[in-house]
């Protein structure tokens, strides 16, 4: 007998007439019609993202809030930069989101790297006020806050 099949079908199991009645689990808990149920399928993908922590003469960090539709909206976070630029990176930092993990690789960078003008999405940030700011979590642990 194809139990599956004729007598425990996912959407109305006839217990009364199963013979694994007697020590199924699912039946004894009164779970048998909640069960199966369907595993979430969430296709992780991957995505590789550079930043430059870049300080100023007054050793403030320049920091850029988020916008658009992408991760992290509205937050906080260094100078990215393209995944072609070239830099050494002080630290690799792996962050799973629902649906994404992210390599993180943040490096130094220069005020040749800040971009010439900075709008009201850009501020440089004296270290005391960095706890101040809502980063994304991967930042908190590489930025220095007083
Ligand atoms: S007793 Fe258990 S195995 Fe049998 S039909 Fe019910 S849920 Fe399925």
């Amino acid at each position: 007998m194809d139990l599956g099949a004729t007598v425990c079908t996912p959407k109305s199991p006839r217990c009364a007439d199963c013979p694994l009645e007697a020590m199924c689990l699912a039946r004894a808990e009164g779970a048998q019609e909640l069960l199966p149920r369907k595993a979430s399928r969430v296709k992780v993908t991957e995505r590789t993202l550079r930043y430059l922590i870049v300080e100023n003469e007054r050793g403030e960090t320049l920091l850029h809030r988020r916008t658009g539709r992408d991760i992290w909206q509205g937050l906080w976070e260094p100078l990215e930069v393209a995944a072609s630029h070239r830099m050494k990176p002080e630290h690799v930092v792996t962050h799973r989101l629902t649906h994404r993990l992210l390599r993180i690789e943040i490096g130094r960078g220069t005020m040749a790297d800040v971009p010439r003008e900075l709008t009201e999405d850009w501020r440089w940030v004296p270290r005391e006020e960095l706890v101040h700011y809502a980063l994304p979590k991967p930042f908190t642990k590489v930025l220095p806050q007083e």
